[in-house]
């Protein structure tokens, strides 16, 4: 049973103190808005607003990646990069107890600043993070699709040149309607190649067949968003049969394509189709949400029952790519957790 008729919802609170693991954030989108003013401010950027209120509020989905653009220059130094890592996991933790994470950054954009610098930087809050609040990351290097498949290339060779376990995947982000992702085949043969696991955006605004390409072409072996699944019968019974994970997310920048209505969210038929659903804050500051308050909406909402709610923390640990040991200790430590606070019996 996924829904229930309870009208007893889940506690809020134990749902937000649930542990959870997230793997799908950008690390350029889950900049705190404070930040970002002062970043901006220290590398002479001129942001449309100072207000932290104000920043993060866009009439549509272009004025979104303005912003979004304007804090991907703001980050120059290896100290910027850590500084935004740590406080991105820092708000995970405290916001909804985050455990394990799997992080995007676009080295693309970020011309002025060489991958090693960055990853440098990035790697130093990870550490911090997990010092002080003991959360485990990952980092996904994202393709932007709007750049030339030369660049891509390239941008997997410097990732191989300069190899790190923290780095476990390859994924794509962008406009996809602009570029489909037939166009980045070689990319992901060469991200293969060198052992990285694979996955993109795609479904989110282009036709359900961008799945398909994604994991018969490009190998993928998650989907990013993937909603328009559910024009697609038959592809929703194969992709349920063959337990592929989506790796879903409810807030969307305005005028994307989606219905307003949170109870017309395509997620919650991906959830009633019995697809393998993850849960997952994209961009938090900058959608104004964390991953304790999607669990609260989706969880509460569309009244997922203990047991479903659970799997949406189990499903998201079998689909991590950390090693197979550290993902049975994740599994280890979590679940008696989850049994306990949803009033379940073990097993
Ligand atoms: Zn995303």
């Amino acid at each position: 049973m996924t829904v229930t008729d309870e009208p007893v919802a889940i506690d809020d609170e134990v749902l937000r103190r649930l542990p959870k693991v997230e793997l799908h954030c950008h690390l350029e989108g889950s900049i705190r808005a404070a930040t970002l003013v002062e970043l901006a401010a220290t590398h002479g950027i001129p942001l449309p607003t100072t207000d932290h209120d104000a920043l993060y509020r866009y009439p549509d989905l272009a004025g979104f990646l303005v912003v979004y653009e304007t804090a991907c220059s703001a980050l120059r130094t290896a100290a910027d990069f850590a500084r935004v890592t740590y406080e991105a996991l820092e708000d995970a933790v405290l916001s909804s107890n985050v455990r394990y994470r799997e992080m995007f950054f676009n080295p693309t954009l970020h011309p002025g600043t060489p991958y090693p610098v960055m990853l440098e930087g990035i790697l130093d809050g990870i550490r911090a993070a997990e010092r002080d609040h003991g959360i485990t990351t990952r980092l996904i290097p994202s393709i932007y699709r709007q750049d030339p498949v030369a660049s891509a290339l390239e941008l997997v060779a410097t990732v191989a040149e300069h190899r790190d376990d923290h780095v476990v995947g390859i994924g794509m982000d962008g406009d996809e309607l602009a570029d489909p992702p037939e166009r980045f085949v070689a990319v992901y043969r060469a991200a293969a190649a060198i052992g990285l696991h694979r996955s993109a955006h795609v479904a989110h605004d282009g036709p359900a067949s961008m799945i398909e390409t994604c994991l018969d072409d490009l190998g993928c072996e998650r989907v990013d968003h993937g909603y328009h699944v559910v024009d697609d019968p038959s592809l929703v019974s194969r992709l349920r049969d063959a337990g592929t994970t989506f790796l879903c997310a409810t807030p969307t920048p305005p005028l994307c394509g989606w219905s307003d209505v949170f109870d017309e969210s395509p997620v919650r038929r991906m959830i009633e189709a019995g697809l393998r659903v993850t849960l997952n804050s994209d961009d938090p500051p900058m959608l104004h949400t964390d991953l304790g308050t999607e669990f609260v909406k989706v969880c509460n909402g569309w009244r997922l029952t203990p047991e479903r709610t659970k799997q949406l923390v189990t499903d998201a640990i079998d689909a991590a790519w950390c090693d197979p040991t550290e993902r049975a200790a994740l599994a280890r430590s979590i679940t008696p957790e989850l049994d306990r606070m949803l009033g379940l019996s073990p097993g």
